[in-house]
């Protein structure tokens, strides 16, 4: 990362929230759940799937991570109701890993019941390296009571190849990503190329291992590159589908995709405590991030 793009990241954080907001609101549905379900019916309509996810991370205290997961529980019933094509992804440290695990465990557990009853499927958010035995050993538990659930594994981190191996003895159903935190050298890929010739290795391995695999990048080359091997491989389209973060620009390849005949789920998150997510897309968006921190110093 050159000079300018670190000094950008650090300053960032530091702006004033009302200055990240309108920038923020970018790449999230809006502050309440009805501007989420608003967004999921439209993006429903065009023909995307979708995914919610309430912002927030590192619940401080029982009550917090209590009032999230009645918050979840509450999403999965309008769901249900209105018939939305619309699943939800959560992060274990919202509903209170690392604050009290087995309360943690409780609530996760909690709404695995009301995903079984309304026949939807949670997904688990991956976190950061000191949390990825604890979620990955949490999924093993749920899963085998509970089919609808999926866990997420990160193309950076060296261990994935043997994390997606052993969990898909019991059919798994993954999402791949990049990964977005900072990890050390000693287990995690630093190199954009390294990262890249992982991620195909991981969606390939798991495809043709029967798993089901959530292709989860912005990243067209990776994007061009797997769908060219699913069709000379002709790997069923009920197998796989790409996810996309709501508000990350694509063009048309998004349309494209759909007409091709594959599966498309937008990640939409929604809540007040937008900032952190949106930190994290800025750094992602060096345009955007120079752009915001320039206009901010100029006015
Ligand atoms: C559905 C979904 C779920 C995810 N879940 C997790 C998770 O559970 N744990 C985790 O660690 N990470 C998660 N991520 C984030 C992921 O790990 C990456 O950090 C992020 O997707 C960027 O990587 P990329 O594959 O899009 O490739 P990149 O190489 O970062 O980006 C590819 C292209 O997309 C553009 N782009 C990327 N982001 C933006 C942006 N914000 N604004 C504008 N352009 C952008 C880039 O400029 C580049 O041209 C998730 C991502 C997605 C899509």
């Amino acid at each position: 990362m050159g000079f300018l793009n670190s000094s950008l990241n650090l300053l960032l954080p530091l702006l004033p929230r009302n200055v990240l907001r309108p920038f923020a609101m970018r790449y999230v549905a809006g502050d309440t759940e009805g501007d989420a379900l608003g967004v999921v019916y439209e993006l429903n309509q065009l023909g995307f799937s979708a995914t919610l996810d309430i912002l927030g991370e590192h619940s401080k205290s029982v009550e917090e991570a209590k009032v999230i997961t009645e918050s979840y529980i509450r999403l999965f019933e309008v769901i249900a109701d209105s018939s939305l094509d619309c699943n939800i992804s959560i992060k274990l440290t919202h509903l209170g890993l690392g604050y009290d695990d087995k309360l943690a465990e409780d609530n996760l557990f909690a709404l695995l019941e009301t995903a079984k009853r309304i026949d939807n499927f949670l997904r688990i958010d991956m976190e950061n390296s000191p949390y990825t035995d604890i979620t990955l050993s949490l999924y093993e538990k749920c899963k085998s009571r509970y089919a609808g659930v999926g866990p997420v594994l990160q193309a950076y981190l060296h261990r994935s190849e043997t994390d997606l191996k052993r969990l898909n003895g019991d059919n798994v159903n993954v999402r791949i990503c990049k990964g977005i935190y900072r990890e050390p050298e000693e287990s995690a890929f630093h190199h954009r190329e390294e990262i890249r010739e992982n991620y195909i290795k991981l969606v390939q391995a798991g495809l043709l291992d029967e798993a089901f695999i959530g292709i989860a990048t912005h990243d067209i080359y990776l994007i061009d590159t797997l769908e060219t091997w699913i069709e000379n491989q002709a790997i069923s389209k009920d197998s796989y589908e790409f996810q996309v973060l709501y508000g990350v620009p694509m063009g048309n390849r998004l349309e494209q995709l759909l007409e091709d005949g594959h599966k498309v789920r937008y990640y939409i998150p929604f809540g007040d405590q937008w900032h952190s997510y949106a930190i994290r897309r800025f750094k992602e968006n060096p345009k955007i991030a120079s752009y915001i921190v320039r206009n901010f110093f100029r006015k």
